[in-house]
């Protein structure tokens, strides 16, 4: 990446099922958003395991050796939350096609369900179903997922406000991960609790303690 018009972020809309899906989650009063960490934490594993894999045949992918890990920083004075992998990562192409589109088949199902459900209801559904990545945006109003593909000389960052479209622009690899995902969270003024070590931990205890993969987590200021 040189050239300065490279840089001009692309603007993209959001398939209509993920808008519905998105509206939803907003919209909706959950009484466990906490979901949203596990989603979020079960993807930087399966990435971590995905580099595994394709590193049978390609072994110049994890030529760092480097252990795998998921690092999740808690930076309360700037509201974020952050969670990095050192997995297989998403080129551009993998950005767009996995975070602007549903790709399971039975999500459409669920969606009118979902629609169709009391509020009560909704909040076991999300949790039985595991909304995955969207579910972000039931405690941030912004979202960042900077990412650099295994073996690839590129970054890319994608940055949603989960209301109908999303940004995807090239990025300097000194502000990318040297492999894998960050996925940077904006959380609303009401979920700053996201922010406690103490709440983020039991979180992370009760939730993702069957992870395969070593989670850390750190506490960061500004
Ligand atoms: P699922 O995990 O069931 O496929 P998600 O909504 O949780 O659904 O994630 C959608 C897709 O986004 C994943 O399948 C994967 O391709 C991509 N993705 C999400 N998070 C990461 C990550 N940390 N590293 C690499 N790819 C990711
Ligand atoms: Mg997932």
């Amino acid at each position: 990446m040189t050239g300065i018009e490279e840089r001009q972020p692309e603007q993209h809309v959001f398939e209509a099922d993920v808008s519905r899906l998105l509206h939803m989650m907003v919209h909706s009063v959950y009484s466990d958003k906490d979901v949203f960490l596990r989603e979020l934490i079960s993807n930087a594993a399966d990435a971590c395991e995905k580099l595994r894999y394709e590193s049978v045949s390609q072994p110049q992918l994890s030529s760092d050796r480097a252990q795998p890990g998921i690092l999740v920083t808690l930076n309360e004075e700037a509201q974020k939350l952050v969670i990095e992998d050192n997995g297989i990562g998403m080129s551009r192409d993998e950005m767009i096609d996995a975070l602007g589109t549903i790709a399971r088949s039975g999500t459409k199902a669920f969606i009118e369900r979902l629609e169709a459900a009391k509020a009560g209801e909704k909040a076991e559904l999300i949790g039985q179903f595991g909304v995955g990545f969207y579910s972000s945006f039931m405690v941030a109003d912004r979202v960042d997922v900077i990412s650099r593909r295994a073996g690839e000389s590129e970054a890319w960052k994608w940055s949603s406000d989960g209301k109908g479209s999303y940004q995807v622009v090239a990025v300097d690899l000194a502000e990318a991960p040297a492999r894998g995902t960050r996925v940077v969270l904006h959380l609303m003024p009401d979920e700053k609790k996201y922010t406690s070590k103490w709440t983020v931990e039991k979180i992370i205890r009760d939730q993702s303690g069957h992870v395969p993969v070593p989670i850390h987590l750190a506490e960061k200021d500004g």
